[in-house]
């Protein structure tokens, strides 16, 4: 079993004399930024001007400064810049102003692992990556508990960036819930795979394909919906909570038997192939030259697909039907 670190194995203390620059105040930004602040630690944003970010920041409390000069004074910078943007952002704002003993770190290792951020020799490198959207990483810590965070040492120029990472993690709650260490490359993968066959492109194109399948046979999209989409989350909590077997013990002998004989006619050799040829894709970096290429082009195909994927008859069916339930609107 790989090894889970806890509260008791992370020394904040590490953290006590450094100013954090947190560049960007998205997702992951806005979490890591108040999470660091109430542990006690001197935290400062950094944004480009005119950032509609910066107007939040201050109003949750924290000092803005434009990225290059957050970076000057900042002795650690962690980089919560959408990743396509961190390169740029990096090599004007971040690099000029980056000193000797400074730690510089990530969330995810894309740009570090891919050749697209070369950290000087003189800095360390580190990645502090929660398993879980931004506002769960906020909201948790503010449960007193924490989202799981994977940690890994890229370059140790003071020979303390482990510590060091580890500190952080607990800044921002996640060793609370336990962390585990990892190195760049391993993250950046499977993370990508994790998004692009499960979690996001698997998951979605499941959704529709089954939605699709009702709705061309005559049935009411309404019902569609329901099955193919809404009914994901009560699945998805149970197994959550207790794995397969949960899930299974709380679904009907009829659905049970349906998944056991169906689901391995839909999950085919044939998928399997196409997933160790996607993984192989992210190994190589054609997924990753693919994405950079694209965002230096403008982003012409990845906005083509957003507007089509948006006029999708399930968002429009989904959109009356979450309209009508007042559970919903509540949280
Ligand atoms: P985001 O898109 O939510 O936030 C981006 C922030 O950067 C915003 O505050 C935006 O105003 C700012 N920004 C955009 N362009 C900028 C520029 N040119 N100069 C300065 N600021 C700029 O980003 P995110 O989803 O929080 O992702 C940040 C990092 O965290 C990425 O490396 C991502 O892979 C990683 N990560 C994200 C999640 C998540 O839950 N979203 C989970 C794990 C890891
Ligand atoms: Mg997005
Ligand atoms: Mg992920
Ligand atoms: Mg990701
Ligand atoms: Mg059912
Ligand atoms: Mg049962």
């Amino acid at each position: 079993m790989a090894r889970m670190y806890y509260d008791a194995d992370a020394q904040l203390e590490l953290l006590k004399d450094k100013t954090i620059a947190v560049i960007g105040y998205g997702s992951q930004g806005h979490a890591h930024a108040l999470n660091l602040r109430d542990s006690g630690l001197k935290v400062v944003v950094g944004l480009y001007a005119g950032s509609r970010s910066a107007e939040r920041a201050r109003a949750d409390g924290l000092t803005v400064h434009p990225v290059a000069e957050a970076a000057k004074i900042a002795d650690w910078i962690m980089i919560l810049l959408p990743d396509e943007v961190q390169r740029v952002v990096y090599e004007q704002e971040i690099a000029p102003n980056l000193q000797t003993g400074n730690v510089l770190s990530f969330a995810h290792g894309f740009n570090v692992h891919f050749g697209q951020i070369v950290p000087p020799d003189n800095v360390d490198v580190v990645m502090i990556a929660p398993k879980g959207p931004g506002h769960l990483v906020r909201r948790t810590y503010d449960q007193g508990e924490g989202v799981p965070c994977l940690f890994a040492v890229y370059q140790n120029a003071s020979g303390q960036a482990r510590d060091l990472a580890m500190a952080y993690a607990k800044g921002i709650g996640g060793t609370r819930a336990g962390i585990l260490e990892t190195t760049f490359r391993e993250e950046t993968e499977t993370d990508l795979f994790g998004e692009q066959v499960v979690l996001c492109g698997g998951l979605s194109a499941l959704i529709k394909a089954g939605f699709e399948t009702l709705v061309s046979a005559g049935y009411q999209p309404e019902l569609a919906y329901f099955e193919c989409l809404h009914e994901v989350k009560l699945i998805v909590d149970l197994i959550v909570e207790g794995g397969l077997a949960k899930m299974r013990d709380s679904i009907s002998n009829t659905a049970e038997y349906g998944d056991l004989t169906r689901g391995p006619r839909i999950i085919t050799d044939d998928t399997r192939a196409e997933m160790r040829k996607i993984l192989h894709e992210i190994q190589t970096g054609q997924f990753a030259r693919e994405f950079v290429l694209e965002n230096m082009a403008g982003k012409p195909g990845f906005t083509a697909m957003r507007r089509r994927e948006a006029e999708h008859p399930i968002e429009q069916v989904g959109q009356e039907l979450r309209s009508m339930f007042s559970w919903l609107k509540r949280t």
